[in-house]
């Protein structure tokens, strides 16, 4: 989680190789001449020689200063080019690369003897890179190579010279040059080992570090470590260190602190002590070693305060260890003041690091708003450090902690960037990530429509368990129905309750909720239809003879339950219709015609109807219309409606006129307090006064209602079992008839 710091370290050791220590200094900043160098002749170019060689040695600014005058003064000539020569040697010595080239560059194209061109290239090759000029840089190739011939006893230097040469093309980071003729040199090196070796092998290492070639890397710094000994050199607290690095780089931490102790007693400053520290304290961690890392890292951070060093990579490394050892809380304000170093260093990249790493440290204590503050501004200082690679780190933290907050929209839109910013970083765990984040977004949808539908399922339910009371005589297709529409809410409430435990569930889970939500509408609705059907008469779409009784017993019930409680409803005049002679109908123009008959009859009957009425397709071409609270005396006028309607809008059937008359017969119910329940009673009445029209003529109407020993509550002798001629002979019932 935290192992990008390191290389913080490895980078500041890998600057120690480059052959150049320290910045350039132009020469323009030099304090002016002391004296006028158009007064310089050769005899003053000569006293100013003995000048220059005398303070070159043990002060060469103090030696550049005396000859600059009288070397600017005119062309490079006879003893001026020894002059030149002079002060070359003394801007290299005094670290001045600009000011070398620009002496050399005149002293190139003049007339030197061969000996005096290898000192020439002996500063000028290790200092071209000052011009930032890559081509100034191969110019010298031809020189040297001119000079190898030139000079065959001077085979050493002129290796040196490769060598120098190949430090020139990595300062420009020129690798493949750099690496060439690094080559070169220990091709050209008469003798092994030398310090061609120890450098030119430096060097190559630098070359493989940069192109993450890390066994080379080694082999090579190994090479220039046995160069070293074997030439008597004595540590060197660049190359221990580099060692150190390169190990720590290379994941081997044994050999990571070998080097860090080595590098320690080569004897280096301060701020070389934090960094080796640093990076020994981290390769103990590395190998588990806690109690060995945390008093490395405290010794580290004494020398730095002792001599008020910055080491923010040190505080990081700390609480990297504490993060380790669980103590986030520990962790957390070491991180802020790395963080606070690393800006002040105007190291950018590095304070978003830290950032991103006290987010984690948050987040690890839950605090995961904070947490998402700090990512924030982690993310706003890579960006700004134009960091992409950890950038990409930190998006799959952001992620999580998006995540751990329950923002799984803003944790998807974070994932986008992240697939936005590279997708060649883009691997499969990202995209199955975003995928789970999908999956999670889509179900928490889902689990907000089940919930919906299990409220709306639960509502109909009621309803339906409601509507059972009633209608106790279902059919078994529609039983078999709300079984499954139980069967389905089980099933929707499991589903529920597992989504919870199932959150990093993937769409298939989603997909089979739609499933179950499409089955579960596509049952309702065809619940609707049977229970529709069930209880409508298809020819005619009135209401079918089941609905019908159960519409009488539940008027019943209702009627019971009033006069229970004292206070009775009033009857519902009850009547059947029966359409006269329909069976010539069907001889004489065929079934086809009868049911348009049937039809065309349904209509007048919905036309002449109340809303309060009930229709009903009785049987064949026999219908009974119920109407509740309806005097007697209103059964005429209703029959009356209807055949004036069979007049007024006759049927045609194939062109012919076909008028139909119908039959009624009615009754009321209850007929009388004692026949309360009894709706099987009132119809076979009605059925009677029915059978009475069609046989005293047709296309009239018929009463049978309570006769007056009904009516004076006489019941004892109005039994219902008995036949109705009896129960009207003795007075129970009266018969009404149309006067015709
Ligand atoms: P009445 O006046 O005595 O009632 O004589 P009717 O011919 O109407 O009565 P009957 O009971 O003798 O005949 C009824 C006919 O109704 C017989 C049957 O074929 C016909 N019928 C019953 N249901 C349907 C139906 O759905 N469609 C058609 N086209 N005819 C039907
Ligand atoms: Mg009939
Ligand atoms: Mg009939």
């Amino acid at each position: 989680m935290f192992r990008c710091w390191r290389t913080l370290s490895i980078t500041g050791a890998w600057l120690v190789v480059a052959a150049y220590a320290g910045p350039a200094t132009a020469a323009s900043t030099a304090p002016a001449p002391a004296r006028s160098a158009a007064t310089a002749d050769a005899t003053s170019i000569a006293i100013v020689l003995a000048r220059v060689q005398a303070l070159q040695a043990r002060n060469p600014a103090a030696a550049l200063q005396a000859g600059l005058p009288a070397w600017q003064a005119g062309p490079p000539q006879g003893a001026r080019i020894e002059l030149g020569l002079h002060l070359i040697a003394a801007a290299d010595a005094q670290q001045q690369p600009a000011q070398a080239v620009a002496i050399g560059a005149r002293l190139l194209p003049a007339a030197l003897t061969p000996t005096q061109r290898l000192r020439l290239l002996w500063h000028l090759c290790e200092s071209m890179w000052a011009t930032r000029d890559l081509a100034r840089v191969r110019a010298l190739e031809p020189q040297i190579t001119a000079l190898g011939s030139q000079l065959p006893g001077q085979a050493q230097a002129i290796a040196e010279l490769w060598r120098k040469l190949s430090s020139s093309y990595l300062m420009l980071d020129d690798t493949r040059d750099a690496l060439r003729t690094a080559r070169i040199a220990l091709a050209t090196a008469p003798r092994h080992p030398s310090m061609v070796d120890y450098w030119a092998n430096q060097l190559i290492a630098v070359v493989y570090v940069k192109s993450d070639e890390l066994p080379k890397a080694i082999a090579a710094l190994q090479a220039a470590d046995r160069a070293g000994k074997a030439l008597g050199l004595p540590d060197r607290v660049s190359l221990m260190l580099n060692f150190n690095a390169l190990y720590m780089y290379a994941k081997n931490w044994p050999k990571a602190i070998e080097y860090g102790q080595r590098a320690m007693a080569a004897g280096p400053d301060p701020a070389q002590q934090v960094a080796i520290l640093a990076n020994v304290g981290g390769a103990y961690q590395e190998l588990g070693d806690f109690p060995r890392a945390g008093a490395t890292y405290a010794h580290a951070l004494r020398i730095a305060r002792a001599h008020q060093l910055p080491a923010p990579s040190l505080l990081n490394n700390m609480a990297d260890l504490l993060q380790k050892q669980n103590q986030p809380a520990q962790a957390l304000p070491l991180l802020q003041q790395a963080a606070r170093e690393f800006e002040r260093a105007g190291s950018t990249s590095e304070a978003a690091t830290a950032y991103s790493n006290i987010g984690a440290a948050l987040a690890g204590l839950g605090q995961h708003a904070a947490a998402e503050r700090a990512y924030a501004k982690s993310l706003a200082l890579f960006t700004a450090a134009d960091d992409v690679q950890r950038r990409l780190e930190l998006y799959p933290r952001m992620v999580d902690n998006l995540a751990a907050l329950g923002r799984y929209r803003d944790a998807l839109s974070v994932m986008r960037a992240y697939k936005k910013l590279h997708d060649v970083h883009v691997t499969v765990q990202s995209n199955t990530q975003m995928a789970k984040l999908e999956a999670v977004i889509e179900l928490e949808r889902r689990n907000a429509e089940l919930a919906q539908a299990q409220r709306e399922h639960d509502r109909q339910q009621a309803a339906l368990v409601r509507a059972k009371a009633l209608e106790q005589r279902q059919l078994l297709t529609t039983e078999a129905m709300l079984a499954a529409l139980l069967l389905l809410a089980a099933v929707a409430a499991l589903s529920i309750r597992q989504s919870r435990v199932r959150k990093c569930l993937n769409q298939s889970l989603a997909m089979k909720n739609a499933e179950i939500e499409t089955q579960y509408r596509d049952l309702t609705r065809l619940h609707d239809t049977i229970s529709r059907q069930s209880e409508e008469d298809a020819l005619t779409g009135l209401r079918n003879r089941r609905y019908g009784q159960a519409w009488l017993e539940r008027l019943a019930a209702a009627h019971l339950e009033a006069r229970r409680k004292g206070s009775p409803l009033m009857p519902a005049l009850v009547m059947l219709l029966d359409i006269d002679h329909f069976k010539k109908v069907n001889d004489r123009h065929g079934h086809e015609a009868g049911d348009h008959a049937l039809k065309h009859f349904a209509g007048i009957l919905r036309e002449c109807s109340r809303q309060s009425d009930v229709l009903v397709r009785w049987g064949g071409e026999e219908f009974l219309w119920a109407c509740p609270g309806t005097p007697i005396s209103e059964a005429q006028h209703l029959f009356a409606r209807v055949r004036e309607r069979l007049q007024q809008t006759p049927l045609i059937l194939r062109g012919d006129r076909v008028s139909l008359t119908v039959s009624m017969g009615f009754s009321l119910f209850p007929l009388w307090p004692e026949a309360t329940g009894d709706w099987a009673f009132c119809l076979r009445m009605a059925d009677t006064a029915l059978y009475r029209a069609k046989t005293s003529g047709r296309d009239r109407w018929t009463g049978l209602i309570a006769g007056k020993l009904a009516q004076a509550m006489d019941h004892g002798r109005c039994a219902r079992e008995d036949s109705v001629d009896e129960l009207e002979a003795r007075g129970c019932l009266t018969a009404l008839a149309e006067s015709v």
